[in-house]
């Protein structure tokens, strides 16, 4: 595939959020106020993928604006990093009524956009924040609590890129343990973003010589 100029890409995702803002897959569409695209830099390195709007979002049309947004902002700004700096958005774009969870259908009619978004933005690392964007990413049934803090190489919109799965915030504001566990985790994203990209997925890597025979012992016939 020929690679398209940041400009390009940024120009695909603003064509992508018309196409979103006016999305009527789903019958979270008759119920939302406005729809949350995702928001912050077109061309991150880092995306953060959370699980679907609050009311705050569902109001204001950006994610993570409420309680949880603001600890994702403090978590950010304690490995040096702002908003401005990643891409933050959610498995479904649209508020599920009373932030319900999002139901199998509702995902599958959103997912196509996530693709979309991961496909035009080309992080390397998404943080995949609590069970939903989780599971979805890393095509794992396997829960958070199992999976945390640990990266993976994964394939997602025709790239290689490693997914970071980290607790939800939402989550550390209602237990301490989590809360710590999650600054810990965040403290490893410095030294994932500086990792090389990874290796594609089945890829092989340059064939080395075959090494050289072991002589093989004289069997002492003769002596
Ligand atoms: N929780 C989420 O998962 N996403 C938001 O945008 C806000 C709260």
């Amino acid at each position: 595939m020929q690679s398209r100029s940041a400009a390009e890409r940024r120009e695909e995702l603003v064509a992508l959020y018309k196409g979103v803002a006016a999305c009527e897959r789903c019958p979270l569409a008759a119920t939302r106020t406005r729809v949350v695209f995702g928001a912050g830099n077109a061309d991150a390195d880092l995306m953060f993928v959370g699980e679907a709007p609050g009311q705050q979002e569902d109001l204001q049309g950006l994610p993570f604006v409420g309680r949880a947004g603001k600890l994702l902002d403090e978590l950010l700004a304690g490995v040096g990093l702002s908003r401005d700096e990643v891409f933050i958005t959610n498995v479904l774009k649209s508020r599920p009524p009373g932030n319900r969870d999002p139901q199998p259908d509702e995902i599958e009619a959103c997912r196509p956009y996530l693709d979309r978004q991961i496909e035009l933005i080309e992080p390397t690392v998404i943080c995949t924040l609590g069970n939903f964007a989780t599971k979805l990413l890393t095509r794992s049934s396997r829960g958070i609590t199992g999976v945390r803090g640990r990266p993976q190489v994964h394939e997602i919109g025709g790239r290689t890129l490693r997914v970071y799965p980290l607790y939800h915030p939402a989550a550390a504001l209602r237990t301490t343990r989590v809360l710590e566990e999650l600054r810990a985790d965040f403290e490893g994203l410095p030294g994932l973003l500086a990792e090389p990209p990874p290796v594609p997925l089945g890829a092989v890597g340059p064939v080395a010589p075959a090494p050289a025979p072991e002589p093989r012992p004289q069997l002492d016939l003769f002596g």
